[in-house]
């Protein structure tokens, strides 16, 4: 099977012929027909995150080994399963939850495999779906997908649309909150959609770019701002009648707009931070009680809210906006993209 390949940080992704895994046991090998691409694909390839003081946190100190194949956001069709697999048949329509864990730890035990000790997620600890085929470690990772469910949209579900309703459910909307989603990218509109459809609460969208906005607009945000053209914790100030947002979703998460956020909080706020472009905060402790304000962070989420999520979008509640398709020799070209914040929506490696 042909396989694109990180195989040193930073330089182009090698596409590569390896053989195809064959299932045991509970093991099921999907025919991989769409694979999201997701900006801590973006990390993987170049090898880490900026941290405190600038200093790098390297994505081999945390257990990822090199040459490897990215993809955590996998939809295909069954091809083969292990003996002791069950419930599938061949060339039935499936979405992966990559979100794999060891299975011991106190996560796991209650169903927080996203947030488990010893992750073992695919695409980023193991092979993942940027090849013709994925090794899913047991069928109780898959997830049945209508038929009209379109496949590249599906896909977006595991990663995309999963931390973002990960974030809105750690939010806990309620219906006349104002709440301040920064960065509209993928996520930041699925979480639109998701917060709209599961409390009605008032949506103020943030973001430096003029398209991605309207696309908010477009997508249910009922304000938005550009936080490059004008004053953001002004601008916040004004459409909540001076009171400041209830619930802040932060899927930039970099110092400069966390520090603006904090600066728009409520009393009582929620504070979720979800993005992954690094960096550091400088906090005044004594508001943090005062103000009683609640940093939250967000990271994906279980199996049990991608049931939900699947059925959600089958139903559709909400809609995955696929903007990009690219070949598996346009690995590269797609994460290029995706940093320069080309990409309106989601990207798709289809093998
Ligand atoms: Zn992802
Ligand atoms: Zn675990």
């Amino acid at each position: 099977m042909r396989a694109a390949r990180v195989v040193k940080p930073n330089e182009p992704l090698e596409v590569q012929q390896l053989e195809t895994p064959k299932p045991r046991g509970s093991e099921v090998l999907v025919k991989v027909e769409s694979s999201g691409v997701c900006h801590s694909d973006i990390h993987l390839w170049e090898g880490g995150y900026e941290g405190l003081e600038g200093q790098f946190l390297k994505t081999t100190d945390r257990g990822v080994n090199y040459p490897l194949t990215p993809g955590h956001e996998i939809a295909g069709v069954v091809d083969s399963l292990g003996e002791e697999a069950e419930g599938f048949t061949k060339n039935e329509k499936v979405l992966v939850y990559p979100w794999i864990g060891e299975g011991r730890c106190p996560a796991c035990r209650i169903g927080e495999e996203n947030l488990c000790d010893k992750p073992r997620s695919l695409g980023v600890y193991t092979d993942g779906g940027y090849a013709e085929y994925v090794l899913v470690p047991s069928y109780r990772y898959l997830l049945k997908t209508a038929d009209e469910l379109d496949t590249d949209a599906s896909a977006t579900l595991s990663c995309s649309a999963l931390t973002a309703y990960g974030a809105v459910k750690s939010a806990n909307l309620k219906p006349n909150d104002n709440v301040v989603i920064v960065g509209a990218g993928g996520l930041g509109l699925m979480a639109i959609q998701l917060a709209k459809a599961v409390s009605g609460s008032k949506i103020i969208a943030m973001d430096i770019n003029d398209e991605k906005l309207g696309a908010a607009k477009q997508n249910g945000a009922d304000a938005i701002v550009n936080s490059k053209k004008e004053d953001p914790v002004k601008a916040v100030m004004e459409l909540t009648d001076k009171m400041g947002a209830d619930s802040v979703l932060d899927f930039v998460n970099g110092s400069k707009t966390v520090e603006s956020d904090i600066q728009f909080l409520r009393r009582r706020a929620k504070l979720v931070l979800v993005g992954l472009f690094g960096g550091e905060l400088k906090l005044s402790l004594v508001t943090m009680p005062t103000r009683a304000y609640r940093l939250i962070g967000s990271y994906t989420g279980t199996l049990s809210d991608m049931v939900e999520l699947v059925s959600l979008a089958s139903r559709g509640v909400i809609k995955p906006i696929v903007s990009n398709r690219f070949k598996l020799t346009q690995a590269t070209e797609a994460l290029t993209m995706l940093r320069d914040g080309k990409i309106l929506g989601r990207g798709v490696i289809n093998p």
